[in-house]
């Protein structure tokens, strides 16, 4: 009998990727995480059958039900590339826990990225899921984790406070002091030095590649999706 775990992390993933989408849309606007989800443009709420993921956006073929509106492809790639992350998490990893936990830690960043990106803010939820994540009993010794959580918080804390009294800018939102010692966290103290080197060639690489592409504001860039991509880096490949 083939296993089914893959698939159950398949469907969940794809469902857990659903509540991402709309999380990223709602939290930032406002508008409560609760009620039932509706068209934006007609304001008709949507049906289950509007809400399965991915099946719903095909079917419908990324259009509103009742204005025919077209709905983002942004939902139905979220949807699946959550989905596909999940299930690559329970082929790849030989515990079902520690692949669900990676699995949220996944969506969890995958949110802040999506968030930070557009608003330029990490909302306190997402870190305190990540940061929550990271304390499971059974994933590393606690004191290592809590080390590496205040030594990450500490030189993020240091490092906004030296630049923005000596060139009077903001290198490191709160945010970013906040999800770097969540990263700790999930670290420890000697996952700090691969940890820095990755997040900031990502950093350099959305700065090059935003000014490729002429679209550099001159304002800077919001650091949370360098910060998320490599935490999961760090979680995913045993460099740390
Ligand atoms: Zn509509």
């Amino acid at each position: 009998m083939t296993d089914p775990l893959p698939l159950f992390f398949a469907l969940t993933g794809a469902c857990f990727g659903s509540l991402t989408a709309a999380m990223a849309w709602r939290l930032p606007r406002g508008i409560t995480v609760w009620g039932r989800s509706a068209c934006p443009s007609c304001g008709h709420g949507l049906a289950p059958r509007d809400l399965v993921p991915l099946l719903s956006w095909l079917l419908l073929r990324g259009r509103c039900r009742h204005c025919a509106t077209p709905v983002s492809g942004a939902y139905p790639l979220i949807e699946g590339a959550t989905a596909l992350f999940w299930t690559l998490c329970a082929l790849l990893m030989s515990d079902p826990v520690a692949g669900l936990t990676v699995s949220l830690l996944g969506t969890a960043l995958l949110f802040l990225a999506l968030v930070d990106a557009r608003w330029r803010y990490l909302p306190d939820a997402g870190v305190l899921l990540v940061a929550l994540l990271a304390l499971l009993p059974g994933r590393m010794d606690l004191i290592d984790s809590l080390s590496g959580g205040l030594a990450f918080g500490l030189l993020a804390l240091g490092v906004r406070w030296l630049v923005g009294r000596h060139l009077r800018r903001e290198a490191l939102g709160l945010g970013d002091v906040k999800l770097m010692a969540a990263a700790g966290l999930w670290l420890g103290p000697f996952g700090l030095p691969p940890f820095l080197i990755l997040s900031g060639l990502t950093g350099i690489a959305q700065v090059l590649g935003l000014r490729m592409a002429g679209r550099d504001t001159g304002d800077g860039v919001p650091f949370g999706p360098a910060l998320c991509l490599a935490l999961l880096a760090c979680v995913l490949l045993p460099v740390a």
